[in-house]
C-alpha cells in the first residue's frame, strides 16, 4: 500500500453527496428534513393536504429531488417527481410551515413519509436546450481519459458524471477542499487533479434533473498548486438532528485525506478511510485540517479569483493566537474556508474569553459570526459546563436580544436568525448545567407566542443537552464525535 499518512483525523464518512445547482459562490449545501433528503424515493403513510392545498393521498410515491427553506425562513419547500398511475411521473412541489403544529412538519415528517431507495437523476435527460459551453462531447466519445496523463484538460470537455478526468473510476474521485466557486477534485488512484465547473438543473419546472461535469481549461501551475490540498468526503446524514438551519451553521462529519495519499484499488481505499477514520477521531475540527493540510506552497501570482476560498485558507496558515486581531476576526466568518482554524487560534489568546462575549453583543453580524464560530468550540476556555463565566453572559445576550415581529414574516421574531446561531453553539457546546438548561426553559416559554419555530429548536436543543438523541431510532447508525474535554476535567 502506497500510503504516506500525516496525523488526522475524523468520524466514518460516506462517499460525497454531489449536490445540483452550484453555481453561486458559496456552494449550495444539502437541506434535509428529519429523514426527508434529495434522491430518495418515499411513500406516503399517512395522507395529508399541503399548505398550497395540494392533497397527497395514502400510498402515494415519489422521488424528492430538492429539498429548501425560503428566504424568510418560514416555509420547507419539497420539489419531488411524484408517481402517477398511468406510470408516469409529475414533476410536484410541496410546501410546509415551518411553524406548523400539525401535518408534516420539522420533526414529524417520519409519520407521513416513508423512506425507499436512492434514485439519482438520471444523466440522459439533460434537456437540449440546457446553457452548455460549447462541444466537445464527441471527443470525449474517445474511448480514454487517461490520455491527458493527469494534467489538466485545456479545453471545454464534458465529463458528464465523472469529476476528474481520468479513468480510475468514480469511487476514486474526491473534492479539494475547500470548495471553491469552481470545484478541484482529485483522484485518490492515480493523481490527477481536475478544476470543473458543475452544471445542473433540480428539475423543478420540467420534470428533468440533471448534472454534469464540464471541464474549464486552466493553467497547469494553478491546478498542481491546488492539488496540494486535502482531499475531502462529507457524510450529509451525519449532522447532529436538529431542524432545517443556516447552511452557514450545519456541521457534516468529514474525512480529510493529505493530499500526497494514493490508493491501488478499492481495498486500499477502504483501510486507507479506516485508518484516516481512527486518526482523525480525537483531534477538533481545526486540527485535522491543520494536519491535512500540510505545507502548501505560497499563493501563486495572479491565482483566478474563482479560487480566492483557496488562497483565504492558505493565508490562514500562516497565522497564529498573536496575529492582528481583525485579520483572524475576518478569517473565523462562518463563511470563510478558513473559519475554524482561525477560530481556533483566536481561542488561544489570553484575552479569548471576554472578546468573545464582547463579540457576541456586536450589532455588526460579521462580528457575530467570528464570535459564534469561537462560542461553538470554546470548552478549552472553561472549567465545566456549570462555569458561570459562560452560562450567564450567554443568557443575558439571548435575553437582550429584541423580539420585534420579523419585517414581513409574521410568526418569527426579528432575532431569530441571531437565536438559531446562538442555539447551535451551545448545542455544539453541550453546555448543559443547570443553569443554562433552566434559563433555555424560561426562553422557550418566552417565545412559545412569538416565534413557535424559535420556541421549537430551545426545545431540541434543550433535548440534545439532555441527552435525549432527536434523531429517531431507525436513522441513530451513524456513530457521533465526542466534543473536546472541557478544560478542568
Ligand atoms: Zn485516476
Amino acid at each position: 500500500m502506497r500510503l504516506q499518512i500525516r496525523a488526522s483525523r475524523l468520524p466514518r464518512a460516506h462517499p460525497p453527496v454531489q449536490l445540483i445547482l452550484q453555481h453561486q459562490e458559496q456552494p449550495q449545501m444539502a437541506t434535509t428534513v428529519d429523514h426527508l433528503e434529495a434522491h430518495h424515493r418515499y411513500a406516503v403513510i399517512r395522507g395529508f393536504t399541503d399548505a398550497n392545498d395540494v392533497r397527497v393521498p395514502l400510498e402515494t410515491t415519489g422521488v424528492i429531488r430538492l429539498i429548501s427553506i425560503d428566504a424568510g425562513f418560514t416555509l420547507i419547500h419539497i420539489d419531488w417527481e411524484r408517481d402517477r398511475a398511468n406510470g408516469e411521473t409529475m414533476a410536484e412541489r410541496l410546501t410546509f410551515s415551518l411553524a406548523a403544529t400539525d401535518g408534516p412538519r420539522n420533526n414529524h415528517m417520519r409519520e407521513y413519509f416513508e423512506k425507499g431507495e436512492i434514485v439519482l437523476p438520471p444523466r440522459e435527460s439533460k434537456p437540449p436546450d440546457a446553457p452548455e459551453p460549447e462541444p466537445a462531447r464527441d471527443k470525449l466519445s474517445a474511448p480514454t481519459l487517461d490520455r491527458f496523463e493527469r494534467k489538466q484538460p485545456q479545453e471545454e470537455l464534458l465529463l458528464d458524471e465523472l469529476a476528474v478526468a481520468c479513468d480510475c473510476g468514480p469511487v476514486f474521485h474526491r473534492p479539494i477542499y475547500p470548495a471553491a466557486h469552481l470545484a478541484a477534485h482529485a483522484c485518490l488512484r492515480c493523481g490527477a487533479v481536475t478544476v470543473t465547473r458543475q452544471l445542473g438543473d433540480d428539475g423543478r419546472f420540467h420534470g428533468k434533473p440533471w448534472t454534469a461535469y464540464w471541464t474549464v481549461p486552466t493553467n497547469q501551475a494553478f491546478v498542481d498548486w491546488l492539488a496540494r490540498f486535502p482531499r475531502i468526503a462529507v457524510n450529509y446524514s451525519g449532522a447532529p438532528w436538529r431542524w432545517p438551519m443556516s447552511a452557514s451553521l450545519v456541521r457534516y462529519p468529514t474525512l480529510l485525506y493529505p493530499a500526497d495519499v494514493r490508493v491501488a484499488d478499492k481495498r486500499e481505499l477502504k483501510a486507507l478511510e479506516v485508518m484516516l477514520q481512527d486518526a482523525q477521531a480525537a483531534l477538533t475540527r481545526a486540527h485535522r485540517l491543520a494536519f491535512a493540510c500540510g505545507d502548501i506552497p505560497d499563493i501563486p501570482g495572479d491565482l483566478p479569483d474563482d479560487f480566492r476560498s483557496f488562497a483565504t485558507l492558505r493565508r490562514a496558515l500562516d497565522l497564529r493566537p498573536g496575529s492582528d486581531v481583525d485579520t483572524l476576526k475576518a478569517h473565523a466568518h462562518l463563511l470563510s474556508s478558513s473559519c475554524e482554524l482561525a477560530a481556533s487560534l483566536l481561542l488561544r489568546r489570553e484575552d479569548a474569553c471576554a472578546l468573545m462575549m464582547d463579540w457576541l453583543n456586536a450589532k455588526d453580524d460579521d462580528t457575530f459570526s467570528a464570535a459564534i464560530a469561537m462560542l461553538r468550540d470554546s470548552r478549552r476556555l472553561f472549567s465545566s459546563p456549570d462555569d458561570k463565566r459562560l452560562i450567564r453572559p450567554v443568557l443575558n445576550i439571548m435575553n437582550s436580544l429584541p423580539l420585534g415581529e420579523l419585517k414581513d414574516v409574521p410568526g418569527r421574531v426579528e432575532s431569530c436568525q441571531k437565536f438559531e446561531a446562538l442555539l447551535v453553539a451551545v448545542a455544539d457546546l453541550g453546555a448543559n448545567g443547570r443553569e443554562m438548561l433552566d434559563g433555555l426553559a424560561d426562553l422557550q416559554k418566552k417565545l412559545a407566542k412569538k416565534d413557535a419555530y424559535t420556541a421549537d429548536a430551545i426545545r431540541i436543543v434543550i433535548n440534545e443537552l439532555n441527552g435525549i438523541d432527536n434523531r429517531p431510532a431507525e436513522y441513530r447508525l451513524v456513530a457521533s464525535v465526542a466534543p473536546p474535554s472541557w478544560r478542568g476535567r
